[in-house]
């Protein structure tokens, strides 16, 4: 049961990769605080499905088509946002994810990697175009809003903005070597925007999901079948609440963050993991 913040009533909240399943379902429990929650995302149909279940529910919401990489899609997004419901108050990065080509087909390299002919992707055949992708969508997609969205906070109350970091900023995972220096440096920007920030009145933090099963992991975590990978089932062993998360485990955290009862809380990035951060596996 997710207590009422009434200070986030009639908030105008921008959430990028609004579209998306964690940031879908964040949307959905900022609406039902009574904010006033615009979705961005690259596909308009996504955030519009977002809007429209939000509305169902008593709740108000708008989608509209952004690209967090592009600044004039941005500012058109925000004039949108300024027209329909005003400044921003509380922006959410959430747009983000891996790609395939940042990520490597073993874990370890072997010697006999080098020679053999297998279908597989080391280290030395990471596609440069696969690493900046993944490092832009990460971390240029949540610089570029933020200079966007968070000007017009500047020297108002109640504002803040979250970014979502990950387990593999604490410590790299396996395989995905670029998504996991994304992260560490969404986690790392927290931490300077926040002190950056501190004088005008904007809080700065992030949460960071452990294992949540959504479109950009399913291939890494289950099979076509739906059973669990090697992966799948390493992440559950060292997981010692058992289990992925579930979208409902991200709002508790992330309405408290927007809320005035972290009035005095700015560049913290808060696991929301099941204890996977906390296992040394031991
Ligand atoms: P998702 O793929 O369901 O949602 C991502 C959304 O971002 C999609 O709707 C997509 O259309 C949108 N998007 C992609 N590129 C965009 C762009 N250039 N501009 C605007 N929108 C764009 O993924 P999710 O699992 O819900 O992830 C949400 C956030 O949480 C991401 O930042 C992700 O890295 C992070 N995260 C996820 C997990 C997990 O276990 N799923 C764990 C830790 C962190």
């Amino acid at each position: 049961m997710i207590p009422k913040f009434t200070e986030l009533k009639d908030k105008t909240i921008v959430i990028t990769g609004g579209g998306g399943i964690l940031c879908g379902e964040m949307a959905r429990a900022l609406a039902a605080q009574g904010a006033k929650v615009a979705i961005l995302d690259l596909k308009l149909e996504n955030a519009e499905a977002v809007a429209v279940s939000i509305k169902k529910d008593g709740g108000n919401a708008i989608g509209i088509e952004a690209n967090v990489l592009e600044m004039e899609s941005l500012h058109a997004a925000h004039q949108t946002v300024i027209d329909t419901y005003g400044y921003c108050d509380i922006l959410i990065n959430g747009a983000g994810g891996n790609h395939p080509k940042g990520t490597t087909s073993k874990t370890h390299l072997e010697v006999e990697d080098l020679s053999a002919d297998g279908d597989f992707t080391t280290f030395f055949d990471l596609d440069p175009a696969g690493i900046k992708f993944v490092f832009d969508l990460n971390f240029i997609g949540t610089l570029l809003p933020t200079q966007v969205f968070a000007k017009g906070m500047v020297g108002r109350e109640g504002c803040s903005v979250i970014n979502i970091s990950s387990m593999n900023a604490f410590t790299p995972l396996t395989k995905i070597p670029a998504y996991s220096g994304a992260k560490a440096a969404i986690s790392n920007f927290t931490q300077w925007l926040s002190v950056h920030f501190s004088k005008v009145g904007i809080r700065v933090n992030a949460i960071a999901p452990g294992f949540f099963l959504t479109d950009q992991n399913r291939s890494l975590l289950t099979t076509a079948e739906g059973q669990l990978t090697d992966r799948g089932n390493t992440i559950i062993s060292q997981t010692p609440m058992g289990r992925f998360g579930n979208p409902e485990d991200l709002p508790g955290t992330l309405l408290w963050l927007c809320s005035d009862g972290a009035a005095f809380v700015t560049g913290v990035v808060i696991p929301i993991d099941g204890g996977f951060s906390a296992f040394s596996g031991v």
